[in-house]
Order: C-alpha cells, then sequence, then structure tokens
C-alpha cells in the first residue's frame, strides 16, 4: 500500500489545509501541527476505506465520464473516479445497481428488469475494461486480497428491488453475476415495502413479496439494506432477517426530522441485532437549506415559463427547459450544506450506538457530498475529524469498513443456499 500512501501524503500541506497552521520555528522546522496531520494521514493511507453506496454504475455509460480520467465536482458535478478515489485513500466499496422506479405492472417490470441486468453486466464490463485497478469483490476475504494488490474493491448492491418485479428467484441471476447487498425500496412504495419518503403506506412495511425477499437474501447470503425503506418496513426486516442488516446510506432524525432519517430506537434496534448505519452525506437529508430569495424568485420564474403538464413539449421544449434550469442553478446555486453539518451526524450516530455499528455511505453520484468534502477526494477529512473527536485508531478503521464487512461475514456465515457464484470475468 505504499503508493497509496505516497499519494494522500501529498495532500498534508495542501488540500486540507490543516498542516502549518500554528508555529514553524525559525530554522524552518515543522510544527507539532504538521507532524500530527502527518501521522493521521499516514494513518489513513494504510486503513480500507470503504463507502457503502457508490452510485457511480449510474455514469458508466454516459458521454464525457472516464473513470481513469481526473475530473472534478466544479466541472462535471461528479464525486468519484480512479484519481480523486488515490487522492482520499478511497478503496472501494459497494457500487449500486440502481433503475428509477416506473408502474408496477408486467410490462414495467420486464423493462425494467432488462435494465438492472444490464446495468449489472455494466459494472462487470467496468471491472474487465479497467482490471488494472479494479476488481470484482463476491466474498469478504476478496476484500483484503484485493486492496494487498493494490486495486479498488467492487462490491455490488441493488438500491430498489422493483426490477426483480414479481420473480424472487431472479434474485439468483444477480446474486450469481456478484450481487451482495439489496434495498427493497427507493422513493415511492413498491411490491416489496413501503418507502419512506411515499405519501401513505401501502403495506404498513413490508408486503408478502418483501417477505420472501427478506428470506431469499438470507438464503443466498445478501445483505439487507433498509435505507430509504419506511420505519414499518425497517422493522419488519430487522424482525424477519436472520442476520444483521445494514442502512447503507441514512441518518439520525434526531439531528434532523426527515422520513429518510431513522429515530433513535430504530437505529438501536439495528444496532443490537448486530447491524450497521453508513451515514449519509446526501445535504437534504442533513439539515432544512432554505435558498436565498434570489434563487427563490429565479426558480419562480422558471416554475411560470416551464412548470406544470410537459408531456406534450416537444424535444426542443424540453432541451431548452434543462437548459435554462441549468443555468439557473448556475447563477443561483442550491443551498448545501457543510461538513460540520455531516460530522454532526456521524459523531451523533457514533455516539448514540457506538464505534460498531456506524459507517459511512455518503451516496457519492447520487447526490451526496457537502461544502468542503465536495468528493471522494477529501475523505481524509473524516479521519481528521474522527481523531480529533477522539475516537481510537481501531474504532475508526471499523468505521472505515471492518464494520461493513463484518455484516458481510455474518450474512455469509448464515447462507443456507448452495448456488455459488462463479467469479467468470477478472
Ligand atoms: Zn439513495
Amino acid at each position: 500500500m505504499r503508493w497509496k500512501s505516497l499519494m494522500i501524503a501529498t495532500m498534508v500541506a495542501g488540500g486540507l489545509g490543516l498542516a502549518g497552521c500554528d508555529s514553524v520555528s525559525d530554522q524552518g522546522a515543522v510544527s507539532v501541527q504538521d507532524h500530527r496531520s502527518a501521522d493521521i494521514m499516514e494513518f489513513h493511507a494504510g486503513l480500507m476505506v470503504l463507502d457503502s453506496h457508490l452510485d457511480t454504475p449510474a455514469k458508466f455509460h454516459q458521454s464525457g465520464y472516464k473513470f481513469d480520467r481526473k475530473s472534478s465536482w466544479a466541472e462535471d458535478g461528479s464525486h468519484v473516479d480512479l484519481y480523486r478515489m488515490n487522492e482520499g485513500g478511497l478503496d472501494g466499496g459497494f457500487w449500486v445497481i440502481y433503475i428509477p422506479q416506473g408502474p408496477l405492472n408486467e410490462a414495467a417490470f420486464q423493462a425494467v428488469r432488462n435494465a438492472a441486468l444490464m446495468r449489472q453486466t455494466a459494472i462487470r464490463e467496468f471491472a474487465a475494461r479497467y482490471n488494472e485497478h479494479v476488481e470484482l469483490a463476491f466474498v469478504r476475504d476478496d476484500a483484503d486480497r484485493i486492496l494487498s494488490a493494490g486495486k479498488k474493491i467492487v462490491f455490488q448492491s441493488m438500491e430498489n428491488a422493483y426490477p426483480l418485479g414479481e420473480d424472487i428467484s431472479l434474485l439468483e441471476t444477480f446474486y450469481a453475476g456478484g450481487l451482495r447487498m439489496i434495498g427493497p425500496v427507493h422513493f415511492r412504495n413498491n411490491q416489496f415495502a413501503d418507502s419512506a419518503t411515499d405519501i401513505a403506506p401501502l403495506h404498513d412495511g413490508l408486503s408478502q413479496f418483501g417477505e420472501q425477499l427478506v428470506r431469499k437474501a438470507n438464503d443466498l447470503g445478501l445483505i439487507l439494506d433498509g435505507s430509504h425503506a419506511s420505519d414499518d418496513a425497517v422493522r419488519d426486516m430487522l424482525a424477519l432477517s436472520t442476520t444483521p442488516i445494514v442502512l447503507s446510506h441514512s441518518g439520525p432524525k434526531g439531528i434532523y426530522d426527515h422520513p429518510r432519517n431513522l429515530p433513535d430506537g430504530l437505529l438501536l434496534d439495528i444496532a443490537a441485532a448486530g447491524g450497521v448505519i453508513q451515514v449519509n452525506a446526501y445535504g437534504a437529508y442533513l439539515e432544512k437549506r432554505l435558498p436565498s430569495e434570489a434563487r427563490e424568485a429565479a426558480l419562480a420564474g422558471w416554475m411560470a415559463q416551464y412548470g406544470g403538464d410537459t408531456s406534450d413539449f416537444s424535444l426542443d421544449q424540453l432541451a431548452a427547459m434543462r437548459a435554462a434550469r441549468a443555468q439557473l442553478d448556475a447563477e443561483y446555486p442550491a443551498p448545501r450544506s457543510s461538513f460540520e453539518t455531516f460530522m454532526a451526524h456521524l459523531l451523533y450516530m457514533l455516539e448514540l450506538v457506538g464505534p460498531d455499528h456506524v459507517g459511512i455511505g455518503s451516496d457519492w453520484d447520487g447526490g451526496g457530498g457537502v461544502i468542503g468534502m465536495d468528493d471522494v477526494s477529501q475523505l481524509p477529512r473524516i479521519t481528521v475529524a474522527l481523531v480529533e473527536a477522539g475516537y481510537s485508531e481501531g474504532d475508526i478503521a471499523k468505521i472505515w469498513g471492518g464494520n461493513l464487512l463484518r455484516v458481510l461475514g455474518d450474512v455469509e456465515a448464515a447462507r443456507t443456499s448452495d448456488l455459488s457464484s462463479p467469479n467468470l470475468v477478472q
């Protein structure tokens, strides 16, 4: 891992603004603060740093995105590429298969099933194409092996089980392709579960299909992800699952009362069952962010021109609408949360459930990121803040990946299926 340490060491003097802020002697000796920062950077570089919710696969087929071309959030709004992973010491994590939800009917299920299978194929193509730098991971022990080889770790997860339609056996196909974590639901209720953000519950938790999904995930050896599920659906998952559950990108209601955040009691129940809460850096769930008056006025103008029913818009009109919105967002940016607000959520969670049950799931390339942690290149800031908050090196290692891998190990140990996941492409 020496290569990784060296890349991060270059950040000490510059990017994070941590070094050199207190006294430097006349002889130019390095200050105590410099030494401390360098030590923390070295420590961060030696950790296995995983994020449980990388939405980057949605970009794989977008023109303009290349994993091996260094970009920036300011340039194109992206958060993850190989260079920024190296800068920030991010070793990989769970790369997401996400397809937006449509109607709950057979025709839609069929279309979306194909889209999800293609997305999994895209992840496998990505691993094959960049095989010098990344590798698919199928079991917990793969993580150490891949990291030792100097590569990025690619576990797969599915956000929203909607693409399974009403055929839960399809989960076997995704498992064989490498899927190791699944969340039943997203923004809206579906055939499996109620969403945290839909208007009213449909099933009061999990549906019968949802219960079958939990059993199938337990059988195959998939981590169950309660992010986006309603509190009742999470309670049902906890009650039914034979293995601990994870929230891949969620936060505490105790800091901000938003439907996507969970109440203390439920978070404690997840921890008591051995689970892990991976804390989110998605601004809209961190605090109520009020737009400036100028932005509100501009939005009102945009809505007056384009709002309402756009179903009879021509392609040119739709393009003009999007361009006008992009210009508005550039001129009057949406309010963003600060790194300190993200840390408040993380430290609250740590205080509540303890360092054995907390991780990081920032929703990179899915809307995550805060001022001062715009993309993955700035992840060492979290390590610095955790050290400053008094957490031990052992705790921080667990937070950055140890806890998540512990649950994967639990899930592997409890699996009852004999279906294997052949390592088809390396
Ligand atoms: Zn999400």
